[in-house]
Formats: structure tokens, C-alpha cells, sequence
């Protein structure tokens, strides 16, 4: 069907050190029959005195349940259903990759606090890849297993990051000053970054060398600014363009499909939004793509502002931050789409802000189409 609602999973990561260190309890729990996911309020611990925290700053905390299309449970790996990388790529990676293969734009996209394990699933580390590079790796193996002669095709990247409402190319190397990119918009294509480098990958390796130069570039700021992973929102894309020529009757048709890959920033930016003065400017307008794609999903997330009157798709404030603008058709238009959001399990009050989002982008529906052309 053309229509689809953008699948909403969720995946708990394991204690870190410092959570262990501080004898963190578990908030989560999944129900591997049902998908529930559960969030327990904190309990006092046996040496806190008087009321825990969250109590004394007047409000009360309740557990919480959320239905998703998928749980994965990667907290503790003795469970029986304990979720790997395979796992979640085998649950989502593969299925929208069948439907690259069938013509169709997709988009994953990340989404959590700093430290909730974005990065993790989506690039992974390499003993463990994550959604990334194993997408890569089934593209090339899908392309090389099937051999056709009336089939060929073309694999390109790019990738880029939004940093401080600005667009920078992670495939080019970093200048000083940077250099930023514009954006620009196009009746057919709609909005895309002017001048992002775009190269052809003939293989995995080659596709694989590209995913890190980017990666470097992206790291490397952050060891030197403050943390920028944590900031920026980095924009992984794969189009893959199928050409079909039918021996047969001569026809060639094109079939293009975008895979986008993003790991947002750390969504407790988004709340900082008493930040004022020059100092905070950057953390400021972080906040405004992250803000603005909260405005984004709730209001695609409401019918009658979609279905409404003709003056319904204003309401969608796209064009109110950069990273809205470049994903507009992921979000609400012609691509299909899925949102992971992640989750620390000992973090009461940024996970019930993460599951509430991830709750509400249930409800988005996108309209996805076989991207196809005729070209003789
Ligand atoms: P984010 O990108 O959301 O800031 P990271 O992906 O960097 O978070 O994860 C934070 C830390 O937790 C990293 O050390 C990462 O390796 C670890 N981690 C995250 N998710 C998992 C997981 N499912 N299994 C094991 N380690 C994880
Ligand atoms: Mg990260």
C-alpha cells in the first residue's frame, strides 16, 4: 500500500561503568510477546533519606507502558531475548533494503539522549557493526549474487552532518575556516545541499572506505569542539539506481531509490531552551533543528492538521531549521520510514521523554511511491 505509518522501535542499551559504579537499578523492562516496553519509577535507595529527588521537586513519578512495533532488549546478553546488531538489522535493516531493491526511498533515523546508543546502532563498532555498515554489506551482496545482463547498477554516497544550523560535507577534508553548504530546493527533487559530494562506490570496500573518512571527519571535531557528535546530526545516504534494460523490447527503466541513514544528536538538547546569551548560541541552535523536528512530528503526528483545509501543509513547520528542511520527504512524505529510539535504562525522566516522542511518531504516515522512470 502506498500509505505506511513509520515504524517505531525501541532498544535499551546495557550499564555503563559509571552506572554500575553507582549501583544504577534498571527502569526497563520488554515484554518479548507483546513489544510492551514498561518504564518503573525510581525507587529510594536503602541509604537515601526522605523523598527521592523527583519527589521533592514537587512531581510525582508513575510508571509508564508504550507499545512499539519492536523491542529490542540489548541490556543484558544472558537473556534469551537479548537483541544483537544482527538481530537488528535481520528485524529492520533487511526489510527496507527489499524495499530499496523494489524502487522505494526509506529512512532510519536515530533517536535519544547523548549516550543512549545512536552511534551504536547505527555505525556500531567494528567488531560489532551496526545498521550502517551491514546495510552496505548486504547492498554489494544483493548486487553481486544476482548477476543479470539486463540489469545494472549504480551505487552513490554522501554524507554530511547539521551542525549549528549549518551543513557541512563529511566527505571533503575539514578547513579553517569551514567551509558550510546552502541549501536549495527543487521542484522535483525538493530540498537538497548544493555541492555535497556525491561519488559512485563500485564495492562494499570502497563504500565502507567512504562510511569512514566521513566518520573521522565527524570524530575529529568532536575530540577537539566540545563533543560536536553529540551536537550534530550526522546524514548517511546511499542511492541505489537500478537500470533495467528489457533485451526483449528495448525498453530501459530506471529505478532510483535514496537509503538514509541518521543519527540525530543528543535529544536532551532539545530542552535546554532557557539557554540565552553568546556563550550558549551554539547549544541554542542545536536546539532549534531538534525543537523544530519535535514541532515537525507533532504536528505530521495530528490528522487534522494534515487532512485539513488546503493551508493544512503549512502547519508543518518544515523550513523552520535546516535538518526539518533536508528530511522533509522522510518525514511526512515520499519515502518510507522508521525512527529507533534509544534508551539508557537507569534515566527516568530523558526516557519518558524519548518513549513519549517515539510514542507520538506512531501516528505519522508517509506516502511512499516506486520511484520509477521510463527512459526509452
Ligand atoms: P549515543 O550515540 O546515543 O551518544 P553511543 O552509541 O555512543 O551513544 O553509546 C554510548 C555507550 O554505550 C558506548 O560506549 C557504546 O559502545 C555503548 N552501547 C550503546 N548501546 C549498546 C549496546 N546495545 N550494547 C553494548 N554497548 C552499547
Ligand atoms: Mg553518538
Amino acid at each position: 500500500s502506498p500509505g505506511g505509518n513509520v515504524r517505531v522501535v525501541v532498544r535499551v542499551r546495557k550499564f555503563l561503568p559509571r552506572e554500575i559504579e553507582r549501583k544504577a537499578q534498571c527502569l526497563i523492562s520488554m515484554d518479548p510477546h507483546t513489544q510492551m516496553t514498561s518504564l518503573q519509577a525510581p525507587k529510594p535507595k536503602p541509604g537515601d533519606v526522605g523523598k527521592p529527588k523527583s519527589q521533592a521537586r514537587g512531581k510525582v513519578l508513575e510508571d509508564k507502558s508504550f507499545t512499539f512495533d519492536n523491542s529490542f532488549w540489548s541490556h543484558d546478553e544472558e537473556d534469551e531475548h537479548y537483541a544483537h546488531q544482527e538481530d537488528v538489522y535481520n528485524s529492520l535493516g533487511e526489510e527496507f533494503l527489499d524495499h530499496n531493491f523494489e524502487g522505494y526511498h526509506t529512512c532510519i533515523f536515530a533517536y535519544g539522549q547523548t549516550g543512549s546508543g545512536k552511534s551504536y546502532t547505527m555505525m556500531g563498532t567494528p567488531e560489532r557493526p551496526g545498521l550502517i555498515p551491514r546495510t552496505c554489506e548486504d547492498l554489494f551482496q544483493r548486487i553481486e549474487s544476482s548477476p543479470s545482463p539486463d540489469i545494472s547498477y549504480n551505487v552513490r554516497v554522501s554524507y554530511f552532518e547539521v551542525y549549528n544550523e549549518h551543513v557541512r560535507d563529511l566527505l571533503v577534508p575539514r578547513t579553517d575556516p569551514p567551509h558550510y553548504l546552502r541549501i536549495r530546493e527543487s521542484p522535483s527533487e525538493g530540498p537538497y545541499v548544493k555541492d555535497l559530494t556525491e561519488v559512485t562506490a563500485r564495492n562494499y570496500a570502497e563504500l565502507m572506505k567512504f562510511m569512514r573518512k566521513g566518520d573521522v571527519s565527524r570524530t575529529t571535531a568532536s575530540t577537539k569542539m566540545n563533543d560536536t557528535s553529540s551536537r550534530s546530526h550526522a546524514v548517511f545516504t546511499i542511492t541505489l539506481k537500478q537500470i533495467h534494460h528489457d533485451l526483449s523490447t528495448d525498453e530501459t527503466t530506471e529505478r532510483t531509490a535514496r537509503i538514509r541513514l541518521v543519527d540525530l544528536a543528543g535529544s536532551e538538547r532539545a530542552k535546554s531552551t532557557e539557554a540565552t546569551g553568546a556563550r550558549l548560541r551554539e547549544g541554542a541552535n542545536i536546539n532549534k533543528s531538534l525543537t523544530t523536528l519535535g514541532r515537525v512530528i507533532a504536528a505530521l503526528a495530528d490528522p487534522k492538521k494534515i487532512r485539513g483545509p488546503r493551508k493544512g501543509k503549512e502547519l508543518v513547520p518544515y523550513r523552520d531549521s535546516i535538518l526539518t528542511w533536508l528530511l522533509k520527504d522522510s518525514l511526512g512524505g515520499n519515502s518510507k520510514t522508521a525512527m529507533i529510539a534509544c534508551i539508557a535504562p537507569a534515566d527516568y525522566e530523558e526516557t519518558l521523554s524519548t518513549l513519549r516522542y517515539a510514542d507520538q511518531a506512531k501516528n505519522i504516515r508517509t506516502r511512499a511511491r516506486v520511484n520509477q522512470d521510463q527512459m526509452s
